[in-house]
């Protein structure tokens, strides 16, 4: 007899105002419980702001994504979950970029080995923050914050963790639904800003974050949140890219980015056709400096592993200096210099 197969999750399926408290989700702005007396929407039993509901996405914004208007992510949103027909995600998030003059061809194929490279990557990133001895809390709830297709929440999902994906962009909780959906896996996820997140205060165990902090408008706000998040003794554990990197740029692909100026690089993504990233990218010093600023602790570093599936679409010479790289994390004293020019940095740091 076959295996029966797996019990199918939808993309879109709503929860009560119930179910959302239960994971500690709460009005960004007042941080009050939120109810479901208005019908689909959301309501906050304090300040009395209503959030609407999109494709069971509570949409706790309160402020704009930088690259889409609201409506315009809104129908994105929609017209991906419309297109859940049988596509798989690397195809759903494929069908993303359709029509999109400004984004050429060979960008989606990059964006898409991307994401599809990211299941990989997290496990790397997971094994990274545990050499840092930083355990994962095995109670309570870990936000996958920026969760973006959420790779990192879906793989922490699997080994049983109970989590909560927070983005700013629907879109792309609609492609997290569906990355944890093809795992098996009922994926919470909530549209909302870092700088205000939708949690009551020290709800939450554990907040990690793979390419975030480099992409929010405010970290140093971002960083408070997540202290007021976790309360007392939680874990933050995060990967960003290295200001300081020799590398190729994390999101232009020009080497040593992070060294060059702005003109620079405006000037090489129109030339490349190119979207320009709006972002702040940060050096060790000043990552270690952030977190001590925002309310953390006990603050360690380290260099990420690459994980197979990154490292296989490179030219021979990368896939080289990678190896060497590989080799050097593991020696202390080298480790603590090649960090300062590394591709990215690790980080895991406890609440005060
Ligand atoms: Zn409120």
């Amino acid at each position: 007899m076959s295996e029966p197969p797996p019990t199918a999750v939808p993309i879109v399926r709503a929860r009560s105002a119930r179910e959302w408290e239960a994971l500690g989700v709460a009005c960004p702005s007042c941080h009050a419980p939120l109810d479901d007396a208005v019908g689909p929407a959301l309501r906050c039993t304090g300040c009395g702001r209503e959030y609407p509901v999109t494709l069971g996405i509570p949409d706790l914004r309160l402020l704009g994504d930088p690259y889409l208007s609201t409506a315009e992510d809104v129908t994105a949103a929609t017209t991906l979950a419309g297109r859940d027909d049988g596509r798989s995600f690397g195809e759903l998030y494929a069908s993303y970029y359709e029509g999109n003059a400004k984004v050429p061809p060979e960008q989606v194929a990059r964006f898409t080995h991307g994401v599809l490279a990211a299941a990989d990557r997290a496990q790397a990133t997971l094994q990274t923050w545990k050499e840092l001895d930083a355990p994962m809390p095995t109670t309570g709830t870990l936000l996958d914050l920026g969760c973006g297709t959420a790779p990192l929440g879906v793989a922490l999902a699997c080994s049983g963790y109970s989590v909560v994906g927070v983005d700013a962009g629907l879109r792309w909780l609609v492609l997290a639904r569906k990355r944890a959906a093809e795992q098996g896996i009922d994926l919470p996820v909530v549209c909302a800003n870092a700088e205000h997140l939708p949690l009551r205060a020290a709800s939450c165990t554990a907040v990690v974050g793979e390419s975030v902090l480099e992409n929010v408008a405010d970290a140093d706000a971002v960083v408070r949140e997540s202290r007021r998040v976790l309360g007392p003794r939680g874990v933050l554990a995060l990967t960003t890219p290295n200001r300081h990197s020799v590398g190729p740029d994390p999101h232009l692909g020009l080497l040593a980015g992070g060294w060059r100026s702005n003109a620079t690089l405006q000037a090489h993504a129109l030339r490349s056709g190119q979207v320009m990233p709006r972002r702040r990218l940060f050096t060790p010093a000043e990552l270690t400096r952030t977190l001590r600023h925002g309310g953390f602790e006990d603050v360690r570093l380290s260099l990420p592993q690459f994980a197979g599936a990154q490292v296989s679409g490179l030219a021979a010479p990368l896939r080289l200096a990678i190896g060497a790289y590989h080799l050097i994390r593991r020696i202390p004293l080298v480790r603590s210099i090649v960090l300062q020019i590394a591709p990215a940095i690790s980080v895991v740091a406890r609440s005060t």
